[in-house]
């Protein structure tokens, strides 16, 4: 009865518990959402280790809600 996942992570954006998948048997939540290597590199350096499912699925989205007030580098293309 105790197969419920350990929430021994802590989402550094929200701060809800959460399981990450590197340390169990089923692969991590993050390797269900795409994230863009700009994003990833982006939330390498913002946050450390990984965040809930229910974060990165938000910033998966294009524009997402509550990412306003960034004042980062906007990447502008050629
Ligand atoms: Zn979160």
């Amino acid at each position: 009865m105790s197969t419920e996942p350990q929430a021994s992570d802590r989402c550094p954006r929200c701060g809800a518990t959460f399981a990450c998948g590197a340390a169990g048997p089923d692969p991590c939540a993050c390797t269900t959402v795409t994230l863009g290597a700009a994003l990833q590199e982006r939330l390498r350096t913002q946050f450390r280790g990984c965040l809930c499912l229910a974060c990165l699925r938000a910033l998966a989205q294009p524009q997402a809600a509550g990412d306003r007030g960034g004042g980062g580098g906007a990447a502008t293309g050629p």
